[in-house]
């Protein structure tokens, strides 16, 4: 994934947690953009408000800094209407981690443009256009920190009873009480160790405190438990209701969910529908789906 690349890409992954975060959120930016060249603009347009949470690629063409003769998204269009669910499919290397870090402007295009409700990312003030966006990390960063504040790290200044909320939304309480301290147990290094399901509802109850528009979801590849699994989806799909999800999707529940499937090809959009027209026709898509389900990442359809 794009996350992985190196030391930027690192600490692009924390940044949607951080955002929120006075001082240290701060700092991270900073120094974010003094390695991506990235800056806010001097005058920049403000973000309409109310937030509707639209987005658009027009024609986006890009190639990393790094290697700027390989292209690895070609001349992409699509948009997203507010609250729609698009799962993101294809194979590793087909650009979708970089279509998220485009997104939260980690980059410029170097063709095209992208729009958040009509403003040009570029445009748009960083902090602003960030705290639009929430992403759900396929490895859940848990901090050597209570389980409150493990919660409210997206946003400090939240009530107890918005942190709780933000718990039972996110099917996180239940666990949560059963720890020998409650909220206020300590986890991660040197803490009690959550399960991966945990971590996951930590993460998801972290995004929905945020309250962005926009959600960004890196579903997990590795298996969970079935009971930690429907959790999960519970979590999720609660969360996805009521925003617009880009989710680059590993599973069948999520894809079977979505309003649309956009499957990638070496940073092309190859094929676009719903999972039964996309399995009907045949190609990457049905391709795909018959891998997955033999791995067991996706269950088989009848
Ligand atoms: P996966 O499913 O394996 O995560 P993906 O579809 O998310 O793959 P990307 O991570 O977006 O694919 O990668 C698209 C292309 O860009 C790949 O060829 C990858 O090697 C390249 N790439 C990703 N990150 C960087 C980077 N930081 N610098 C240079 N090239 C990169």
């Amino acid at each position: 994934s794009v996350f992985a690349a190196g030391a930027l890409g690192a600490l692009s992954e924390v940044w949607g947690e951080l955002a929120q975060a006075a001082g240290a959120a701060e700092r991270l930016t900073e120094l974010l953009a003094a390695e991506a060249e990235i800056r806010s603009p001097a005058n920049p347009t403000p973000l309409p408000v109310p937030a509707r949470g639209a987005l658009a690629f027009e024609n986006v063409s890009f190639a990393y800094p790094a290697s700027p003769d390989r292209t690895v998204l070609h001349e992409l269009s699509f948009t997203v209407q507010p609250g729609e669910t698009i799962a993101i499919v294809g194979p590793s290397g087909a650009g979708k981690s970089t279509l998220f870090a485009l997104l939260q402007r980690f980059y410029d295009v170097n063709h095209g443009a992208i729009f958040m409700d009509g403003t040009d990312l570029r445009e748009a003030d960083l902090q602003a256009l960030r705290a639009r966006m929430s992403i759900v990390p396929q490895d859940v960063t848990i901090f050597a920190s209570s389980v409150r504040d493990n919660i409210a790290f997206g946003r400090p200044r939240a009530s107890e009873a918005e942190i709780r909320a933000a718990a039972q939304a996110a099917q996180a309480e239940e666990f949560i009480l059963k720890l020998e301290r409650g909220y206020d147990t300590q986890v991660g290094e040197r803490g009690v160790t959550l399960s991966g399901g945990q971590r996951q509802r930590l993460a998801i109850a972290r995004t929905i405190l945020r309250n962005a528009p926009v959600l960004l979801l890196d579903e997990a590849t590795s298996a969970l438990d079935a009971a930690s699994e429907m959790l999960v989806q519970d979590a999720l799909s609660g969360l996805m209701q009521t925003r617009t999800t880009l989710v680059i999707a590993h599973r069948l529940a999520t894809v079977l969910q979505a309003d649309r499937i956009l499957v990638m090809d070496e940073g092309r959009i190859v094929e676009e529908g719903d999972h039964r027209s996309l399995v009907a026709k045949g190609g990457l898509y049905a391709e795909l789906a018959h891998l997955q389900f033999k791995a067991g990442i996706l269950e088989p359809v009848s």
